[in-house]
């Protein structure tokens, strides 16, 4: 009888002292269970049996044979010995030989018969193998993520002395037996066996689609729990009909169809009884500032209020002029919270929504501070929504005594997969249509050599009155990375084209008075040619900005990419984008390339979930989500489909059935929304 179970801390294990210990915590061990949640990453196949004479120089194989004489020990020289031994099967002979390990003496002995893996050598006929290994061949053999604290053989030990415990049975599988059987799932102690010491292929395969669908099925029914408490608490039901025409008539532009589909969807929830969660996706400049707006001007007329969340200062100052722009004729009042104002404008601005004289906020995070109280809170727009997670989604609903319906938009297409799993909890619209007489944006790649050139373009531009964007990587010259900076390039560019045009530098580190000064006169027009970190990526809305170049084109995803490039076309003029590219390898110029020919988002989005993987649509900030530790969203599309649909099966009753279903499904949640 083991005196270890599986909830035993590492540090009660034998061998495992304290520099381990943080080591291993690090992996996020810390128990006897984790370390079974600690799946290999890779797996040496050393099933593969050959016989000396078919041995192929350079192939990792094994090799069997008797032992032909006892080890001879060789000293070398300081610091190099050697234990070396010959070898041999019925069909030639080997020699084995042991670098700096003078214990292996002691191992074999004449007459043995051994088994050893290793890479073979074969020089002139004779083959042989450098520190082979000699234990656990034959099989397929679990290879860990190992950090220098924590090397294979500690993860090895601590595996077994968990699966120990597992055949013990105190691993109980926590799926419904009628979700195993539907999908023909392993149970899940033999899969965790097999996923660290697969007893062939076919178990192996199995038991990673086992852990795979485990990963995406909790993921799912924990969005879907989110998404029906949302379903089912009490929110604003707006009163009879309105007709949009009314608004539509005093905008600039006559709205697209999909643009009125978003705001038809949008407007049967909100009259549904239910609590709207919405996700509009659309393609930058594909107009969701208006399908917001509708909205917002619905939910104003009929008494209430609502909230408009921005990423960043810059386009919630942008979005605040448009908005109360178009909200005005209508009386409706707007006010702008953000992190920048003095005591008095946030007091005034407070006050203002506290009495329901402002009907409309627009602001950044600020916004969702305490203290700032609604007077009637009944619609919260997140722009950019996949910038913040889950969680931040619930802190600002949480705003209205009644929850507020809520509508997000994001204008990152996302991979239809990958929806399913940050998106889990919401209805979804999509803008696929852009606004008339848009023309395509011409995309090129380029290099040093054409540098004159661009510039002489940008000249060109500015002198027939058109405005320009340059994006940097870095804010300063730094000595370590070679990438182009804001404050150098501006400098010098403007140095370049004196008294021609106007050139300014903008980037995250100025403070927001700065930086809204000077987008404000990028806007208007006073400033030519704007150098920007990605700063400007979200949202910016220039119209009669024709060019932008992007220096060191290779630093970005292209999705981003894609962002900035859509803060030209957006006017009725012919617009370039041109990447520089200062490095890369093959990939990444093949990837470039891609981008260059096609403007579609979704594809382009694709594309960069191929390349980059998942962590480029979270964006920086934490999503909420767990990590994904052995699902890829770039593979499993079959297996995500099941899960899905299983998710999908349980209700309420099947958590009561079964509770430690419903106990994996809390420890989630309570993850999600910690
Ligand atoms: P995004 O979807 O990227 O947020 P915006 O809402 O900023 O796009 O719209 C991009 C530009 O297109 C804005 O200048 C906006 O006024 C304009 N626009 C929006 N809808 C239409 C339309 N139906 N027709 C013409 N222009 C439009
Ligand atoms: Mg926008």
């Amino acid at each position: 009888m083991s005196e270890y179970s599986l909830s035993t801390p590492v540090t009660q294990i034998p061998g495992i002292a304290k520099q381990r210990a943080s080591g291993l915590a690090k992996l996020g061990i810390f128990t006897l269970r984790d370390a079974l949640n600690h799946y290999p990453h890779r797996y040496e196949d050393r099933t593969k049996f050959v016989d000396v004479f078919d041995a192929e120089d350079g192939d990792s194989v094994c090799l069997t044979g008797i032992v032909l004489e006892n080890p001879r020990y060789s000293f070398v020289r300081k610091g190099m010995d050697l234990v070396k031994f010959n070898v041999a099967d019925d069909t030639g002979k080997f020699t084995v030989t042991y670098f700096n390990q003078e214990y292996m003496r002691n191992k074999f002995a004449i007459g043995q018969e051994c088994a050893f893996y290793g890479k073979v050598k074969r020089e002139n006929g004779f083959v042989s193998l450098a520190n082979p290994e000699y234990e656990r061949v034959g099989a397929i053999i679990p290879v860990y993520r190992a950090t220098s604290a924590v090397s294979q053989k500690i993860l090895l030990g601590l595996v077994e002395k968990a699966l120990d415990c597992v055949k013990r049975g105190e691993l109980t599988d926590h799926l419904p037996l009628e979700i195993l059987e539907k999908y023909d799932l392993l149970p899940l102690d033999l899969a965790i066996k097999n996923i660290h010491f697969p007893e062939n292929n076919e178990l192996l395969q199995k038991a990673r689609r086992r852990l795979v669908f485990d990963e995406f099925f909790f993921i799912l029914l924990a969005l879907s729990v989110l998404r029906s408490r949302n379903d089912s608490s009490s929110a604003f039901r707006l009163p009879g009909e309105a007709d949009y025409g009314e608004f539509y008539r005093l905008l600039p532009f006559t709205p697209t169809s999909a643009q009125i589909r978003a705001v038809a969807d949008a407007d049967a929830d909100i009259t549904s009884g239910k609590k709207m969660n919405r996700l509009v996706q659309g393609d930058v400049g594909s107009g969701k500032t208006m399908v917001a707006a509708a909205l917002i001007w619905r939910v104003c007329l009929a008494g209430y209020q609502a909230a408009y969340m921005a990423p960043t200062e810059i386009l919630a100052e942008q979005h605040y002029a448009t908005l109360s722009k178009w909200l005005s004729p209508f009386g409706i009042r707007t006010v702008l919270l953000r992190g920048g104002m003095n005591a008095k404008e946030k007091a005034d601005a407070k006050r203002l929504l506290r009495s329901g004289e402002a009907r409309l906020a627009v602001g950044t995070h600020a916004l969702i501070s305490k203290g700032t109280e609604f007077f009637k809170l009944a619609l919260t727009v997140t722009d950019e929504q996949h910038r913040f997670g889950v969680a931040q989604r619930g802190a600002l609903n949480a705003k209205g005594a009644e929850r507020p319906h809520t509508l997000v938009m994001s204008a990152t297409p996302i991979p239809r997969t990958l929806a399913v799993v940050i998106y889990g909890d919401l209805d979804v619209s999509i803008i696929d249509e852009l606004p008339p007489g848009r023309q395509e944006i011409i995309t090129s790649l380029t290099n040093e050599n054409y540098r004159g050139k661009v510039n002489k373009n940008i000249e060109k531009l500015v002198g027939v009155g058109r405005q320009v964007y340059v994006i940097c990587p870095a804010i300063e010259d730094s000595s370590t990375m070679e990438m182009k900076s804001v404050l150098n390039y501006a400098d010098k560019l403007q140095g370049l084209l004196k008294g021609k045009c106007k050139v300014s530098p903008l980037h995250g580190r100025m403070k927001s008075a700065e930086k809204e000064r000077i987008m404000a006169d990028f806007a208007s027009g006073e400033i030519d040619v704007l150098v920007s970190t990605t700063v400007v990526e979200v949202g910016m809305d220039v119209p009669n900005a024709a060019l932008i170049v992007i220096e060191n084109a290779e630093r970005f995803g292209l999705s981003q990419l894609h962002q900035l490039r859509g803060r030209v076309g957006r006017g009725a003029h012919q617009s370039y984008c041109v990447m520089f590219c200062g490095g890369g390898n093959e990939e990444t110029i093949k990837r470039l390339k891609a981008f260059c020919a096609t403007t579609d988002g979704f594809k382009i989005a694709e594309a960069d979930l191929r390349f980059r993987g998942p962590g480029e649509f979270f964006g920086n900030r934490q999503h909420g989500l767990p990590e994904l530790k052995i699902a890829d969203l770039r593979g499993d599309e079959e297996t995500l489909r099941e899960a899905q649909a299983a998710a999908g099966s349980v209700t309420p009753q099947t958590l009561e059935r079964y509770p430690r279903l419903a106990e994996r499904v809390q420890a989630l949640l309570d993850k999600i929304e910690d």
